[in-house]
């Protein structure tokens, strides 16, 4: 199906009321295990919510199929549509039957463990400037630990002293969560939207409103 499915829905772009967004907006695409896999447009997401293949998520992260949300008041001006009718538009929504594919991991850099942890010691919980912060090996290289997502933090200078080439037991330390790998590299553009705000529960760990910067 084609763009026929938004025609058939009334869904306008001109005239524009106030307060209606563009159907060119994005919007957050996460699979069935709630992963987000990428960013399409808002007029693809009304066909896909026709379709049934996806449904919308409102704030309290609820699911709608496309007729329960079109039922839905339009919140804080977020809508598209004609004066008479109108239609919430759905920020995040879900493809009901699409597991996450691979091949669209985070990849493994300082700058990328630095975005996931929020530059953020590991260790003491202090936020720095990144020219403060260092990477730790939890299992340090000299007892066998790899450079992986799952073995490295971001670590304060003092921290990463403290604890020297030992693991976190035998320093008596203790990490602030265990690391993992990111879900997912968010495509995400400059500027604070609602959309992004409502987009934000879904892309922790990585929850910076910028795309991921290359060492
Ligand atoms: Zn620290």
């Amino acid at each position: 199906m084609s763009s026929t499915a938004a025609d058939g829905l009334a869904l306008r772009r001109e005239p524009r009321p106030a307060g209606s967004v563009s159907l060119a907006a994005p919007c957050l695409v996460l699979d069935r295990s709630f992963q987000p896999i990428h960013v399409t447009t808002l007029r693809r997401a009304f066909i896909l919510l026709y379709r049934g293949v996806a449904q919308a998520i409102d704030e309290e992260f609820r699911l709608f199929d496309f007729a329960s949300w079109a039922r839905l008041a339009a919140v804080n001006g977020d809508s598209v549509g004609t004066p008479s009718r109108r239609i919430r538009a759905p920020w995040v929504i879900v493809l009901m039957a699409f597991e996450h594919r691979r091949g669209m991991e985070v990849r493994f850099s300082r700058q990328n463990v630095f975005l996931r942890d929020e530059n953020t010691c590991q260790y003491c919980g202090k936020t720095l400037p990144r020219s403060q912060l260092n990477l730790d090996h939890v299992i340090p290289r000299s007892q066998g630990g790899e450079t992986t997502w799952e073995n490295v933090v971001c670590s304060c200078i003092a921290c990463n002293l403290k604890k020297g080439g030992r693991t976190p037991e035998q320093a008596g330390m203790r990490l602030l969560r265990r690391p993992f790998r990111p879900s997912w590299n968010p495509i995400l553009r400059n500027g604070k939207t609602s959309a992004y705000e409502l987009w934000k529960p879904f892309l922790v760990p990585i929850g910076a409103p910028h795309g991921v910067a290359e060492d």
